[in-house]
């Protein structure tokens, strides 16, 4: 149905991490707080390292982790992943280290497995619009933004919980919400991942695709080329 829908569909996606008081690397403009190598190899469960000139590797058998030196890229069993800040310092000399927060980060998202019964995450869902703010609107096929963003947080929602998330919704029928009842919603149901879901109008009828929008934890840049790190902005000043 989405094909060659002349809307363009954006996720807003905050990630909740875990509180820490001072995460953030001090050229972000924090105090810093890095993790060694042997904090990752604890985080991966193995005392095992490989580096090259480009990366640093630590393997379990099941879970590959790789971290490109001085870069934010790295990969978790070869799907890429953006870290918050470059990794700095070398292996061989044994001053290499991470931050803390993206360490953190790597728990939450995929070394649970390592540190006992995996914790059920909790995916809020919020369709955007709703009653008398239809959003975009398209003629062919005639259909209302709110309506659209609702099927498929709907859709979704059903297809996370049968992989096993909680999830909970900021609205299931045709409601009127304000951005400010939205972020409520967010703080009360303490869910660790908060998905804004829109259906944008573009332009040029032939745009398709996905774009995304990732909060940072606060004085971390975002992942859009020439970004750069900003202080704290509401929904992550506690990060
Ligand atoms: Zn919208």
């Amino acid at each position: 149905m989405l094909q060659g829908f002349p809307l363009l569909l954006f996720l807003v996606t905050a990630a909740f991490l875990p509180a820490s008081a001072d995460s953030v690397p001090a050229d972000c403009g924090g105090t810093a707080a890095w993790r060694t190598l042997r904090h990752v190899q604890n985080a991966v469960g193995t005392t095992n390292c490989f580096w090259d000139d480009e990366s640093v590797c630590v393997s379990n058998g099941r879970q590959t982790v790789r971290f490109y030196h001085n870069r934010r890229k790295s990969e978790i069993n070869g799907v890429t992943l953006w870290l918050n800040a470059p990794t700095d310092g070398s292996a061989p000399k044994g001053d290499w280290r991470m931050a803390g927060v993206d360490l953190d980060l790597l728990h939450l998202a995929v070394l649970q497995e390592t540190e006992g019964p995996k914790k059920r995450l909790h995916v809020m869902l919020d369709p955007g619009h709703g009653g008398s703010d239809s959003g975009a609107r398209s003629l062919d096929p005639p259909v209302n933004e709110k309506d659209l963003n609702l099927e498929l947080a709907l859709k979704i929602g059903a297809a996370l919980k049968k992989l096993g998330f909680k999830v909970s919704y900021t609205r299931t029928g045709d409601d009127a919400l304000t951005l400010d009842d939205r972020s409520r919603l967010a703080r009360k149901k303490k869910a660790d991942l908060f998905v804004s879901i829109h259906a944008n109008h573009a332009g040029n009828g032939a745009a398709q695709g996905v774009e995304t929008y990732v909060l940072p934890p606060s004085g971390f840049p975002g992942t859009a080329a020439g970004s750069r790190a900003r202080g704290w902005q509401i929904g992550n000043r506690n990060d």
